[in-house]
């Protein structure tokens, strides 16, 4: 397994959890980008957006629920930014899809 977010959900790596269940990890990125920034993914390993399938579409549809009750529940009433990266003129520098959450911050349009 050379997966680093595998490696995340399996304990072998640190990380500081904003919340966990049997389907998703959330955990606070190492290098922030706005005072709250966490990454949300699926423990079943999907590479990237770009490998969702009517197999494992229902693992992003729960994310999104667990995203919205994360961002109730740390305050990001006055908006916040869903973010994830495909492939490398993204910048997507881990194999793991992942969604950013981004708040409190005002977010500039568009992304770099
Ligand atoms: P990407 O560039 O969209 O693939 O995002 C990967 C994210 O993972 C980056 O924002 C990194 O800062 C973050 N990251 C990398 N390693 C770790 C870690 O060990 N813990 C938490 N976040 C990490």
């Amino acid at each position: 397994m050379d997966c680093l977010f595998c490696k995340i959900i399996a304990g072998e790596i640190p990380s500081n959890k904003v919340y966990e269940d049997e389907r998703v990890l959330a955990f606070y990125d190492i290098d922030p980008k706005a005072p709250v920034h966490f990454l949300v993914i699926p423990k079943k390993h999907i590479a990237s957006a770009s490998e969702i399938t009517a197999q494992n579409s229902g693992e992003v549809a729960y994310i999104f629920e667990v995203i919205a009750k994360l961002a109730k529940e740390l305050g990001l009433e006055s908006g916040y930014r869903v973010v994830t990266n495909v492939g490398e003129d993204a910048g997507q520098t881990v194999k793991h899809m992942h969604f950013h959450v981004l708040g409190k911050r005002l977010l500039s349009w568009p992304p770099g």
